[in-house]
């Protein structure tokens, strides 16, 4: 019953758009003393809620967030990449910044959930009764490509990102924990990084650490999403025309040129453009910013946070048509986007 049991879950996860599905056991994480070790060293930044003891204790022991967890469904969700590195920003014409792939469609937290309840529904008819559960999409404390590679669904690269060989690492990853025993599958243990190291040269601020982790201190997603403050001077000029998550890593990893191949594989359209007029966008009005946000990821940045990214674009691209906006921005009601747009009109001019 169980192997025909996972078949079924497997084309049921199949039928609801993931393309990569495998189940391990509730067992701690193999990489749980590195993660731990991360976080001793600071390299979290400020994001203290991973470092509660409460999410700790999660983390190395997922039956503290469903005591009856026996096992655990592992699934991946594709989303269209951007394959090209973003070439010099700095030119003429009109500035533009770039949003990071996995944003541009409605966030994944609201599309992913439907999904993974019809998972948990098609398992409860299949054993014809309630199932003790829980799932994530990267809302709890759960090392998810840890599970993933012992899900023997990839690899974690170099870059930090889990791997497959067949689809690359364009996708979400999503865990459903099940309080019912399933056959696990066997790990991937390979690693198909070998001598490659186009990732760690290619990040703009060397935030690639040489144990598989990031210092999220010097990492452009985290500079330009969960970080709520300032972003130090010395980083700004690395950060180039991003102005919300980056795929830096990604897009010179090898293993993408792999997703050329899955395009017939259904994601969920996007919703807004890569590209963004700088301009206008440092004009957005709170009102402005809520209504273009309003489902998507970026919304996460909060305005301050976004505006304060855009005007950091600005600086990097140098362009002069950007001045009056940056000047407008200099009375704008958060201190966060007066401050970085001083710094890109004093860029842009000449003065820094
Ligand atoms: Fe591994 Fe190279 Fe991809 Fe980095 S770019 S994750 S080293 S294969």
């Amino acid at each position: 019953m169980s192997a025909v049991l996972v078949k079924q879950i497997k084309k049921k996860a199949e039928d609801e758009g993931f393309i990569l599905a495998g189940i391990t056991t509730p067992d701690e994480p193999p990489h749980i003393a590195t993660y731990e070790d991360w976080l001793d060293a600071g390299r979290h930044a400020s994001m203290d809620y991973l470092a509660r003891e409460d999410a700790r204790a999660r983390r190395a022991d997922p039956h503290l967030i469903l005591p009856e967890v026996q096992s655990i469904l592992v699934l991946a969700f594709p989303y269209e990449p951007t394959l090209t590195p973003s070439s010099s920003p700095e030119g003429r014409g009109e500035p533009k910044g770039k949003i990071a792939s996995y944003a541009l469609t409605d966030d994944y937290h609201i599309f992913l959930k439907e999904k993974l309840q019809a998972i948990v529904s098609f398992i409860e008819s299949k054993v014809g009764h309630e199932i003790p559960n829980r799932w994530y999409t990267d809302t709890g404390p759960i090392l998810e490509r840890d599970l993933a590679q012992r899900a023997g669904i990839g690899w974690i690269g170099k870059n930090t990102c889990l791997i497959n060989p067949n689809v690359g690492s364009y996708f979400f990853l999503a865990e459903i924990l099940l309080g019912i025993e399933l056959p696990a599958d066997q790990p991937f243990v390979s690693d198909h990084c070998g001598t490659c190291t186009r990732c760690i040269d290619a990040c703009p601020t060397q935030a690639i650490l040489p144990n598989r982790t990031l210092d999220s201190n010097l990492c452009i997603s985290y500079l330009t999403i969960e970080n709520k403050g300032e972003i130090s001077e010395e980083l700004r000029p690395q950060i180039g025309d991003l102005i919300f998550g980056c795929d830096i890593c990604q897009q010179v990893c090898p293993w993408n040129g792999k997703v050329l191949q899955r395009s017939n594989v259904q994601t969920v359209e996007r919703s807004i453009d890569p590209e963004q007029n700088l301009i206008s966008e440092l004009s957005l009005t709170p009102q402005e910013f809520n209504k273009k946000f309003k489902n998507n990821p970026v919304k996460r940045a909060k305005r301050r946070g976004y505006l304060r990214n855009v005007a950091v674009a600005l600086g990097n691209v140098g362009n002069e048509s950007a001045i009056p906006a940056l000047e407008k921005a200099l009375d704008d009601i958060e201190p966060l986007i007066r401050d970085h747009a001083r710094w890109a009109l004093n860029k842009i001019k000449g003065n820094d």
